[in-house]
């Protein structure tokens, strides 16, 4: 089916990659109907606040908000979830009844990993779960945190920012695998200087309820040490929301909805279904998978696959996203291409006015990309992006 077929575009999802979906359609031109199934009571905002400015009080729940398309053919069902796929009869299935679609946008992202299901554990992925957070640390003196990765550190961070007593344990040094040892030490010595402990438990963790309750008051590592705070969060990753897609048939990878780097979930049989986001993996050419849970790919990729939807084979296919930020601990950090670069940096540069740094690492045999991190520095994303492609395409050249 053409794009020009498509009358009735359906929307799984309400949050960023669903709304880039929604208005990428109009701005391709697609003049039909678009519907929106959020599971969630709120219109679509953006999770990345939520471990920084919002936590710390510093937006609102109204900063948050996206912006919505102004459009009398967008129809945002919230409190509405998906709950089954007929890809066959081109069906979607929600407590309020089937819905028939024409073209079908995969977007319900993901959810907190949780390390002990039969506990109260804490998570941060919704508005919802900030605010309660919240709550209990107003009423808290220390947070003991299980994750040391992005969002694990930046809610550690704003929590010593409010005076807390933080503790951070993971199974490895916390950042590493995003940032490589070089960055992520720098950053774990800003914690380390804001008071915050870190603990790496190779051994392995385990989580520790109340006696009798379901409290979570601590974790336990595998060599015995127990680490407790008033509140426990775990920052454990996340896991695709992908329960309702069960019985459709289509291919699921580590619970992530396989996708081609056109954004389509079988080009032969459903070429009107797509999925974008985290909840989506893309299988590339030479089979490898890649998924990459972060702002940038949502937006990126949804763009690429509603384009797919609308143009099929003469979309330009997508290109995983390269780009990845977070602020802690003061650090404001850009990171372009390869995560988690190892050994010393090709380029190291301090811009003279802001004093901050800019580090590359060429490729290497366990590197085929390059990679460019920024602290602190004036850079502006779209630049390093662009002096990044242009290292890429040389090294390919
Ligand atoms: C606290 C936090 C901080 C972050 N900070 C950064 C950052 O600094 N930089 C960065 O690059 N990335 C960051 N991220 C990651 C980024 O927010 C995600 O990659 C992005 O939200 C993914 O968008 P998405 O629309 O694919 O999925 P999601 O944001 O997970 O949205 C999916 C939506 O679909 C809904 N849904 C789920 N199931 C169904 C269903 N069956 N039917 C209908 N609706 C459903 C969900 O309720 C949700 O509204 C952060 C994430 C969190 C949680």
């Amino acid at each position: 089916m053409r794009s020009s077929e498509l009358r009735h575009v359906v929307v799984a999802g309400g949050s960023v990659a669903a709304m880039t979906a929604a208005q990428t359609l109009r701005m391709e031109g697609f003049d039909g109907i678009i519907t929106m199934l959020s599971e969630e009571e709120r219109s679509p905002y953006t999770r990345v606040p939520l471990s920084k400015e919002r936590l710390a009080d510093i937006a609102t729940d109204d900063d948050l908000q996206l912006a919505t398309p102004s459009d009398v053919d967008l129809h945002l069902q919230l409190c509405m979830p998906a709950t089954a796929l007929d890809p066959v009869a081109q069906l979607v299935r929600t407590p309020a009844g089937d819905l028939s679609y024409d073209g079908l946008v995969i977007a319900t992202g993901a959810r907190a990993r949780r390390l002990a299901p039969e506990l109260d554990e804490l998570v941060l992925r919704q508005l919802e779960d900030c605010h309660l957070l919240q709550e209990r640390l107003s009423a808290a003196r220390s947070l003991l945190v299980v994750g040391g990765g992005f969002l694990g550190m930046e809610v550690a961070s704003t929590a010593a920012g409010l005076g807390l007593d933080v503790t951070v344990v993971d199974v490895v040094p916390p950042l590493d695998r995003l940032l490589g040892p070089l960055v992520a030490g720098r950053v774990r010595k800003a914690a380390q200087a804001q008071g915050v402990r870190l603990v790496v438990a190779e051994s392995g963790i385990g989580l520790v309820g109340d006696r009798g309750g379901k409290r979570v008051r601590g974790a336990m590592t595998g060599d015995g040490r127990f680490f407790g705070g008033d509140v426990v969060l775990t920052a454990a990753g996340d896991v695709p929301n992908s329960s309702w897609l069960g019985r459709s048939g289509l291919s699921l990878s580590n619970g992530a909805v396989v996708v081609d780097p056109h954004g389509r979930v079988d080009a032969a049989s459903f070429p009107n279904v797509v999925a974008v986001g985290d909840v989506a993996v893309t299988r590339l050419g030479d089979g490898r998978e890649t998924r990459t849970a972060t702002w940038t790919n949502a937006v990126e990729q949804a763009g690429t696959a509603v384009r797919s939807l609308l143009h099929g084979e003469e979309a330009s296919p997508y290109r995983p996203a390269d780009y990845f930020w977070t602020h802690q601990f003061g650090l404001d950090i850009k990171l372009v291409g390869s995560p988690g670069p190892s050994g010393q940096p090709t380029t190291s540069r301090i811009d003279p006015v802001s004093g901050g740094t800019l580090l590359v690492w060429q490729p290497a045999a366990n590197r085929p990309a390059p990679t460019a991190v920024t602290i602190n520095h004036p850079m502006r994303p779209a630049k390093l992006r662009r002096m990044f492609a242009a290292t890429r395409t040389q090294i390919a050249g």
